[in-house]
């Protein structure tokens, strides 16, 4: 497709979400991206939450963690590049350890990968011995290495149940986990770490039996969301549909229409008609929904970004493919024990 052509296409399904200087701008580097992407055989994955002019013009492939670790398993292209954050990247690479995968920025962390550590997680094991560990996908390589499994927002719920365990380890993300034990009805421990370690493990095991163990991690964006938000929204259009993301508190889910995966909610709105509608995750899907429903009304909070998922632009993404930068290295030992848990996690969906 050429330059002209992309442009005539994005323009189809971002004229109301992006002005048009910006995206003749935009259209030519993806343009070169695109040339580029076939010359080196790579393959580029683009989170829900990359901005419109990106989503919409260079990913083969778009969705949320899951869709894009499955696509990142399965692809043969010699380079994945990477729209999304670090540890999305790292997933790429433990599953398909033999590509080069690149990650256009080296500033795009997360606040939830960033709240744990493995020695964090070896602590919490040595304290409650025997019991399963979950580690949410927003962590890094050494964190999915020591636990059983890891999970997404997707099919959380659906790993939970399948450990033979009525009690829990669950990380890193406090809200996603206080959700989570209220759909498996469990009761909801925190505990407190770093001080000197309990000497009798069995005690505490008994302690917390039939509870979800979880950790105080939180998404620095879907946090700033609260229930206060929501009145003041539903107050001035009575007819919205809020759409909150499981990293969000409990009480603001609780106060939402509709809570899911990124996944869940784009089909939600794809399948429904209301007259407005409200997405509580990063500002940048709701520009990308309203690309693809022209008919239906979005509204975002776009005051909360995530500034890790900014970061990826389509500059940068051109850059990491001509200079191949920033390359995802885990070392094996680490890699392999990673690849049990995510691959664990996908073989449940
Ligand atoms: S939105 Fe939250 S969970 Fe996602 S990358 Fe940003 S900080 Fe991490």
């Amino acid at each position: 497709m050429g330059a002209q052509e992309l442009y005539e296409e994005m323009k189809l399904k971002l004229s109301n979400v992006v002005p048009d200087v910006e995206l003749r701008y935009k259209a030519e580097l993806a343009y070169q991206i695109n040339q580029l992407k076939a010359e080196r055989n790579a393959v580029i994955l683009g989170h829900n939450y990359m901005e419109p002019a990106l989503f919409y013009s260079i990913p083969d492939f778009k969705g949320d963690s899951l869709d894009l670790a499955r696509k990142a398993a399965q692809t043969d292209k010699d380079i994945i590049v990477f729209c999304g954050v670090r540890f999305m990247a790292e997933t790429a690479k433990i599953l398909n350890p033999t590509k080069t995968v690149l990650l256009p920025s080296d500033k795009a962390g997360c606040s939830l990968a960033a709240s744990i550590t493995a020695e964090d997680v070896r602590q919490l094991r040595r304290r409650y011995p025997g019991v399963p560990a979950v580690a949410y996908v927003n962590t890094y390589a050494d964190v999915k290495a020591e636990v059983d499994i890891c999970c997404t927002s997707s099919n959380a719920v659906a790993v939970v149940e399948s450990l033979d365990s009525d009690t829990v380890i669950f990380l890193p993300d406090e809200y996603l986990a206080r959700n989570i034990a209220q759909q498996t009805g469990k009761h909801i421990i925190l505990p407190t770490m770093g001080g000197t370690e309990q000497a009798d493990t069995t005690l505490d095991v008994q302690k917390v039996a039939g509870s979800m163990i979880g950790w105080h991690g939180r998404c620095e964006v879907h946090e700033k969301f609260t229930v206060e938000d929501i009145l003041a929204v539903r107050q001035q259009f009575p007819d919205v549909v809020v759409l909150s993301h499981p990293e969000c508190s409990p009480e603001v889910v609780a106060a939402s229409d509709f809570s899911g995966s990124t996944n869940a909610m784009i089909k939600y709105v794809e399948q429904t008609k209301a007259p407005h509608y409200l997405v509580l995750p990063e500002c940048a899907m709701g520009d990308n929904i309203a690309a693809a429903n022209p008919d239906k009304e979005m509204l975002r909070l776009c005051m909360v970004r995530c500034p890790h998922m900014n970061t990826i632009t389509l500059e940068d993404t051109l850059k990491a493919l001509q200079l191949t930068r920033y390359v995802i290295d885990i070392p094996e030992e680490i890699r392999l024990r990673a690849y049990r848990s995510v691959e664990r996690m996908i073989r449940i969906g």
